[in-house]
């Protein structure tokens, strides 16, 4: 049997080791995080994601700690309001949580934290510790994020480039807002376009919020300290609708998380010799699509169907980049438009414009 490394356990590699472990496949899969960090932001999971996560964990395990969201409603940003759909299946889940519930499955003894594992190099084509001893690994799995360190080793002429919106997220703890929010995805637009707020209910007493910004219009650093993207929170929403504003005042900001976003200028081949790549280190999407995870998802159940099939481990790669890339890159231009969209002026905007791209 062949030996499978994965490097990264943040959706894509826990999902990828979910549907190893379903068929009986051995892995060893590689973080270097801490067991117990959770933190991050949290996801829309259109109904497809449902679906091939339903594959690998219980529906009503997922069921009981996220929400089914009814409605999205997109408002000016003193609250007016200027379009209503209805939502269909779609899901909202934090990180941590589905994390954790992806961890579950996983024995311990395949699972190694706290080691950021690199490249060692392009002949012996494997993985090493940060020590520097070798992992042994007939197949990498890589799917160690966007910024993937491994990727830009290999492609090293590729172009990762940062796009104009940063996002703040946060989630918090008010049973008021929740009860007030209901099921509904509200989003706040500003006027003159280049930033919004949105607010989803996660549980009765938990609310994610987040602000997609435009960078060159609104600066922020991403070393700057908790105190300050408070004062700067209040300052850029004080004088939002009071749904907001009271939102951004009574938000404890401990977990409050700043995104800078990448893509890039082209996509890179999905696999080189005995490494593949899944997830946002295949194809780093920008947030506006919400298909990070259902791609994450995707990605790593068509691996594991044809690493099941094919014999050849080059034909399978082969197999599952052709089956994949289409459609990222699908998502990858409605990113693109999504991002125009939000640039402009509100008026200037495409009406009733749900933040998901779809194939
Ligand atoms: C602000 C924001 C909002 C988003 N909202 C949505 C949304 O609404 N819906 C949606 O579907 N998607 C969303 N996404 C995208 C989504 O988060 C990702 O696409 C998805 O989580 C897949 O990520 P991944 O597992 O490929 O990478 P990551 O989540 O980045 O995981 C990579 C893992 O690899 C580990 N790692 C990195 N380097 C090494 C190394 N050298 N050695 C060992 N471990 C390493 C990291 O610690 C991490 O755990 C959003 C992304 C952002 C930034």
């Amino acid at each position: 049997m062949k030996n499978i490394a994965i490097v990264g356990a943040g959706i894509s590699g826990l999902s990828m080791a979910n549907y190893l472990e379903k068929h009986n496949i051995d892995y060893h899969i590689y973080e270097r995080r801490k067991e117990n960090d959770l933190a991050g932001h949290g996801f829309l999971l259109p109904q497809e994601g449902i679906e091939f996560l339903s594959h690998i964990i219980d529906k009503n395990t997922l069921f009981k700690q996220g929400n089914f969201l009814k409605k999205y409603i997109q408002y000016s940003h003193t609250g007016k309001v200027i379009a209503e759909k209805d939502l269909n299946d779609v899901f909202v889940i934090s990180r941590g949580a589905l994390i954790e519930i992806l961890t579950r499955n996983i024995p311990s003894s395949k699972i190694t934290y706290e080691k950021t594992i690199s490249f060692s190099d392009q002949e012996k084509g494997g993985l090493k510790y940060p020590d520097g001893s070798d992992i042994e690994s007939d197949i990498i799995i890589v799917s160690d994020g966007s910024r993937s360190r491994i990727r830009k080793e290999i492609f090293k002429d590729e172009i990762l480039r940062s796009v104009r919106e940063n996002e703040m997220v946060n989630i918090i703890k008010n049973k008021d807002i929740a009860a007030r929010i209901e099921n509904n995805f509200m989003k706040f637009h500003h006027l003159d376009g280049g930033l919004t707020f949105g607010i989803l209910k996660l549980s009765d007493d938990k609310i994610l919020w987040y602000s997609q910004f435009d960078n060159e219009r609104y600066k922020t650093d991403k070393e700057c300290s908790i105190e300050n993207i408070k004062d700067y929170m209040f300052e850029v929403f004080k004088e939002w609708d009071p749904l907001v504003s009271t939102i951004v005042r009574e938000s404890s900001y401990k977990n409050i998380h700043l995104w800078p976003v990448y893509e890039l200028e082209t996509l890179n081949p999905f696999y080189r010799d005995n490494i593949v790549f899944i997830g946002d280190a295949a194809h780093p999407l920008i947030p506006f699509t919400s298909q990070g995870v259902t791609s994450a998802l995707k990605d790593s159940f068509t691996l594991t169907r044809y690493l099941t099939e094919e014999k050849n481990t080059t034909e399978a790669f082969r197999k599952y980049e052709r089956e994949r890339k289409p459609e990222i890159q699908v998502h990858i231009q409605n990113g693109r438009i999504l991002l125009d969209q939000f640039l402009l002026p509100l008026d200037q905007q495409k009406k009733n414009t749900l933040p998901i791209s779809y194939k």
